[in-house]
């Protein structure tokens, strides 16, 4: 999978395409990957690397969302589980199941979250993780022995699914790929083309590496730009009313002593009335997340510091190790592509359904849902797409359909193991150049090799591109990650031809970025 070959691809088809879809999130490529397996000649556009926008920032969770329960949302509740059954099924290598603890302060939590989280368990029927049950104080302190004890009387298990969004989204492009579909990072779609009746019949699109702008013409182009979809919808028609409302979430990045063991706090109601998870992430421990409602998305978002002071403040009622900003490894933001609704008071009320809108000018729009759901998405949005577009009637087959990277073993891969299968190549690139076993920094697990092969293998085209999604190291430590990148961008440079005005704009680049993932005291 590399960019000269896609770019052959499209050089080479003179015919409308099926099928365009715009943005590589998990919703774009959960589209091209349904489409190309049913058959269908998609070529899919990402403006910037794929999962560079909300996909690479989520929580992480493959999850029904318990919120969603109490909220009365039993369909999306039960649609969200047998999701996630079926991306534990699918994508065994990037997805396992996380052990939840309710602590409980009051008399009343325990038989509470006890039966609703019973309920949870059970409206996952076939596709159920673990058994949720109630704990007594000591069984709560031996699954989370940083948390609290002041007034803890107990605590609620229960289970779902964890992932790393940006790897898995990766393993979907090359699924997508394999599947037949022509997929492109960093090309930009810039306008809508339009046929003698007014409907949309292809794009205008933007090389962001080149400048260079090309056409391409679809039987229907699907609008997959999660908090942009309104841009792209006002391109096709100037007066279209806005769909989305856009929330900004954050996730502060601690070391693994804030949170010891391998459970995860999931907090019900925080002071504000929000869910706050703290959770065992490759290493670290992750706490987040804020709603907050936000004018206009951003593909880059700031985390903002009333954000940053009420999770630092909630995690400080829970854990022992009370963090401070000093502790605080990376900071990251990103924005929930909600879809509006009349008489909802505030973004955290606002449904996770997924919406498919279809403009007066054809264009598909599909947004909204959350990551765990996106093969759904996926399979109603290409129902309806190939409908319009009066494609041959094909049934989808992602149910069964297996992620790039497959592997049911991959403890025995051990640090590479989110590659799955792919972890024996890398490892064969080692065998070859013994200097690529060296760690990139002492403080994080990565090592040169892996930036060859994301350079090679995964479209890989920035420092960037390297350290916050191919590896997750400016999520996970941005300090560790800015020390990294004077080594990424030498090998990058090797592999992609870079002389040394392009591995220094590179580097400029990366810490420009990178700065806002860096807390400043
Ligand atoms: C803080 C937070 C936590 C979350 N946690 C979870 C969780 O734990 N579990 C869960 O299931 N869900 C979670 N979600 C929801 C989930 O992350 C999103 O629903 C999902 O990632 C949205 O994917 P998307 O593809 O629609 O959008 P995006 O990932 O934003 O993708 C849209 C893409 O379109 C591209 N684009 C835009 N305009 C153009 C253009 N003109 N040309 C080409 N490309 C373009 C953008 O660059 C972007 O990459 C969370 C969301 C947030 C914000």
């Amino acid at each position: 999978m590399n960019r000269t070959d896609m770019w052959r691809r499209i050089e080479a088809h003179t015919q409308a395409w099926d099928m365009i879809v715009v943005g590589g999130g998990a919703t774009g490529v959960g589209v091209a990957i349904d489409a190309a397996a049913r058959g269908y000649d998609v070529l899919l556009l990402e403006q910037s690397d794929f999962g560079k926008g909300t996909s690479s920032r989520s929580t992480k969770l493959a999850h029904g969302g318990v919120r969603y329960l109490e909220q009365g949302n039993i369909g999306l509740v039960m649609e969200a589980l047998k999701e996630r059954g079926l991306l534990l099924q699918n994508a065994p290598h990037i997805v396992h199941d996380l052990a939840f603890v309710v602590p409980n302060y009051d008399w009343w939590e325990a038989p509470f979250y006890g039966l609703g989280l019973k309920l949870y368990q059970l409206l996952a029927g076939k596709y159920g993780f673990g058994v949720s049950r109630i704990l007594s104080k000591e069984e709560t302190l031996e699954h989370l022995p940083t948390l609290k004890t002041e007034g803890l009387r107990g605590g609620a298990v229960y289970y779902d699914g964890q992932f790393d969004d940006a790897r898995l989204l990766i393993h979907m492009v090359a699924t997508a790929f394999e599947q037949g579909a022509t997929l492109l990072n960093y090309v930009a779609v810039t306008g809508l083309t339009k046929d003698a009746q007014g409907f949309v019949n292809g794009v205008g699109a933007r090389d962001v590496e080149t400048g260079n702008d090309f056409r391409a013409t679809a039987k229907v182009v699907v609008n997959a730009t999660g908090a942009f979809s309104d841009l792209l919808r006002l391109k096709a028609e100037p007066s279209a009313t806005a769909m989305i409302v856009p929330s900004q979430g954050i996730h502060l990045v601690f070391d693994s002593s804030f949170l010891q063991g391998e459970s995860a706090v999931m907090v019900p109601h925080t002071s504000d009335g929000r869910v706050l998870f703290a959770i065992p992430w490759h290493g670290h421990t992750l706490v987040g997340t804020t709603d907050t409602p936000i004018a206009a998305a951003t593909i880059e978002p700031v985390a903002l510091e009333l954000e940053i002071e009420f999770i630092l403040a909630t995690a400080r009622q829970y854990l022992t190790k009370a963090p401070t900003r000093e502790d605080v490894l990376s900071v990251f933001a990103g924005i929930r592509p909600l879809v509006r609704a009349t008489g909802v008071a505030t973004t955290a009320a606002l449904s996770r359904d997924h919406v498919i809108h279809v403009d007066r000018s054809g264009l598909v729009t599909v947004c909204g849902g959350k990551w765990t759901t996106y093969r759904h998405m996926a399979e109603d949005c290409v129902d309806q797409a190939a409908t319009l577009a009066q494609l041959p009637d094909k049934p989808c087959v992602t149910h069964h359909l297996r992620i790039h990277g497959f592997h049911e073993a991959t403890k025995e891969l051990g640090a590479l193991a989110v590659y799955g299968s792919d972890a024996y190549e890398v490892r064969k690139l080692i065998e070859t150049d013994p200097d690529l076993r060296e760690p990139l920094h002492a403080a994080l697990p990565y090592l040169k090799a892996e930036v060859v092969w994301a350079a090679r293998h995964e479209m890989a085209r920035s420092v960037e591109d390297v350290l916050a999604r191919r590896t997750r190291a400016l999520f996970l430590n941005a300090r560790a990650a800015l020390a990294m990148a004077p080594a990424v961008a030498d090998l990058m440079a090797l592999e992609l031809g870079w002389d040394e005005l392009a591995r220094t704009r590179q580097l400029a680049a990366f810490r420009d970025v990178a700065s806002n993932y860096v807390l400043h005291l």
